[in-house]
C-alpha cells in the first residue's frame, strides 16, 4: 500500500475507536515518525495530508527538516541529551522526553527570554527498566518543580507502552496516563495546561485512541519501515 492508502485506512481506524470511545476524530493527531524513512518518503507522508512530522534523533531530524522546509508540525520524540539541546531548540516544535530537571534548565538557558518551548513529560507506566521517563507517582512533584523554568510549557503526558502482540493488554497503561495527565491539569498551573496524551503506536494506537490519546506516534504502520529488508 502507497503511504496515502495507509494514511487512509489509519484515518479509518481512528474514526472507528473514536465512534467506540464516543471522541472527536478532529482532537486526535497522527504524527508520522519517520525515523526509519528516507526524505522523499517524509514528503510522500506530508503530501498525504499528514501534518505533524516524529524524528527521535538530533542530526538526522535536523537534516530531513532542512530537505524538507518548513512543513508541517516537527516533534522531538526521542531522549535528548542536554548537549544537544541547543541544536534542536529552535528546531522543533514539540519535545515528547522531557524527564529531569536538568534537561528543563538546560531548555531554559537555551530558549530567548520570550520563547515557549512545548513539552510533554514522558512517564513510564510499565515500570520496565528498559524504558525512560518518571515513575507515574514522581510526576506530580515534577511538574511543580518545573514553574522555576518559566520557558517551559507542560502540553501533556507521553508515555511508550511494552511491545505486545495483544494490545488489549497496553489498555490499563493508556488509562492509567490518562487519569494522571486528568490529575496534572486539576492543579491548574498556568504553565502545565496538560490537556495531551502522545500515546499508541503502529500496533497499539487504536487502543491508545479509545483510551484518549490526543498524539498518535505511527512509524511502520503508515509509512514503514526502509531500514528492514522485506
Ligand atoms: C519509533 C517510535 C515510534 C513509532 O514506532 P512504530 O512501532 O514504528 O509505529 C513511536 N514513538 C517513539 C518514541 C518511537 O521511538
Amino acid at each position: 500500500m502507497s503511504v496515502e492508502e495507509q494514511f487512509q485506512s489509519i484515518q479509518s481506524q481512528i474514526q472507528e475507536a473514536c465512534v467506540k470511545s464516543n471522541r472527536q476524530t478532529k482532537d486526535v493527531n497522527v504524527i508520522a515518525v519517520t525515523k526509519y524513512v528516507s526524505e522523499e518518503t517524509t514528503r510522500k507522508a506530508l503530501e498525504a495530508g499528514v501534518t505533524h512530522i516524529g524524528e527521535n534523533r538530533a542530526e538526522s531530524g535536523l537534516e530531513k527538516k532542512k530537505a524538507i522546509g518548513n512543513q508541517g508540525y516537527w516533534h522531538f520524540i526521542g531522549s535528548l541529551q542536554s548537549r544537544k539541546v541547543k541544536q534542536v531548540i529552535n528546531e522543533f516544535d514539540y519535545f515528547h522526553s522531557l524527564d529531569r530537571l536538568s534537561l528543563a534548565k538546560e531548555f531554559q538557558k537555551q530558549s530567548g527570554d520570550s520563547q515557549k518551548v512545548q513539552c510533554f513529560v514522558q512517564v513510564n507506566v510499565s515500570g520496565e527498566t528498559s524504558k525512560s521517563g518518571l515513575n507515574p507517582e514522581e510526576v506530580i512533584s515534577f511538574v511543580e518543580k518545573l514553574e522555576a523554568y518559566p520557558s517551559i510549557t507542560i502540553v501533556g503526558l507521553m508515555t511508550m507502552a511494552p511491545f505486545t502482540e495483544d494490545a488489549e493488554k497496553t489498555r490499563p497503561i493508556f488509562k492509567a496516563l490518562r487519569e494522571l495527565r486528568d490529575e496534572v491539569a486539576a492543579l491548574q498551573l498556568p504553565y502545565a495546561p496538560c490537556s495531551e496524551l502522545s500515546m499508541g503506536m503502529s500496533n497499539d494506537y487504536r487502543v491508545a485512541v479509545e483510551e484518549g490519546a490526543t498524539f498518535i506516534r505511527i512509524g511502520t504502520a503508515l509509512v514503514g519501515n526502509e531500514t528492514k529488508a522485506d
